[in-house]
């Protein structure tokens, strides 16, 4: 053997030897990184669905500058004492008003025939005890020219500072408090962000109560929902009466009034107003609200499969004049914002009639757990709410 073979042999033995290492590095090297593609994509899925529907699901969210772009509010004016029946009779948006059913003629029977259930029944008649006249006698030097983030025309902007009387519709909510804890219908002491309702006080903050030596330790505050275009602010709050239990043209006369402003946000078009009392009427008014969140989660718990059929009801004071039901459908259910791990924000559109009187007035859906408030009409011939809640679980 040549020293030249000897180096070839050599050399191809060395080659192979190589390509051997390299085959072997290579294969291993293959399903080390196969494994790591395979942990991966195991870890991914793992965190995908780790998250909760709810957090996965991202519909569409409004632009602000959709909000208002078409909404006409319907607040009834009165112009110098005209009689509130002339605009119920002159009506062109339902003439002659046979979407409406008067309140106390409501029976099971206005109900589509598969929804003739008696616990829809009271859930309509307890928000129709609760749905109050809302009278407002100024117009705040405070309102905007325009909706937020538009150059839509805000209501009543050109009559600013100046008294002029008008008519919407809101719904009653009471909150009762024993030694300065407080709580809601369902017997919640937390609200919708899990603070506790608490009293600055062990008793009665009223003004009789302050000044009195012996003040009571149990009292209510009386909260009603509404529109912010129908309540802008404290100056139009301190102006504000309520009317309440006018189902019939010659119902008794029962008046709330001295109310404050509470939350009142201009884009969600929704705002609160609310009273402190240790007077009989907390009580009363405690004891419908918690009849009407007892059938509301009845209800709620019964048709919530059938939430997709969007049937709706409102109850409001058209025109001014004694309370009216009216039954239609949802159309749109649109996201603004997430709230919550519960709720999401969104404005619904809606074929249920409603007509000047009915800002305010609560938009309530059949097996929905929802909070919404009757902002305008549309040019199409539909409704449309401010934003409110809406459970994206559709549980109470
Ligand atoms: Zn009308
Ligand atoms: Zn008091």
């Amino acid at each position: 053997m040549t020293e030249q073979d000897f180096i070839h042999k050599r050399f191809s033995l060395a080659v192979r030897q190589f390509s051997k290492f390299f085959k072997i590095s290579l294969s291993k090297m293959f399903v080390h990184f196969f494994h790591l593609i395979k942990r991966f994509a195991f870890k991914f899925l793992n965190l995908i669905f780790s998250i909760p529907k709810y957090m996965r699901y991202q519909p569409k969210v409004m632009d602000w500058n959709t909000l208002h772009v078409y909404g006409e509010h319907e607040c009834q004016s009165s112009e110098g004492g005209k009689d509130l029946h002339q605009y119920l009779i002159g009506c062109e948006k339902n003439p002659g008003h046979t979407q409406f059913i008067p309140v106390h003629l409501f029976s099971l029977h206005h109900l589509p025939e598969d929804y003739r259930d008696i616990d829809l029944y009271d859930m309509i008649m307890a928000e129709a005890q609760l749905t109050v006249r809302v009278d407002v006698k100024i117009i705040s030097p405070n309102r905007p020219q325009f909706w937020p983030g538009t150059e839509q025309p805000y209501p009543f902007f050109k009559g600013r500072g100046k008294k002029k009387k008008r008519f919407g519709s809101g719904e009653i909510d009471v909150y009762k408090y024993v030694n300065g804890h407080g709580y809601d219908g369902h017997g919640s002491r937390h609200d919708i962000d899990g603070n506790p309702y608490k009293g600055d006080d062990h008793s009665c903050p009223c003004k009789q109560c302050r000044e009195s030596k012996t003040p009571s330790d149990v009292w209510w505050v009386i909260i009603v929902r509404t529109a912010t275009h129908v309540v802008f602010d404290a100056v139009e709050a301190r102006q504000t009466s309520l009317r309440l239990f006018h189902d019939k043209e010659d119902s008794p006369t029962t008046i709330l009034n001295g109310f404050q402003i509470g939350n009142a946000n201009v884009s969600h078009d929704k705002c609160s107003l609310s009273l402190v009392t240790w007077d009989v009427i907390g009580a009363k008014l405690f004891k419908m609200v918690e009849c009407l969140y007892a059938k509301t989660s009845r209800v709620v718990l019964k048709y919530r499969k059938r939430s997709s059929e969007k049937l709706n009801f409102i109850v409001s004071h058209p025109h001014g004049c004694s309370k009216q039901v009216s039954l239609g459908r949802w159309v749109v259910n649109e996201k603004v914002s997430s709230y919550n791990n519960r709720y999401d924000t969104t404005r619904l559109t809606y074929t249920t009639c409603t007509c000047p009187g009915s800002s305010g007035a609560s938009v309530q859906c059949v097996g929905v757990a929802n909070s919404h408030y009757h902002s305008g009409a549309l040019s199409g011939g539909r409704n449309v709410s401010g934003a409110g809640f809406y459970s994206c679980k559709n549980l109470l």
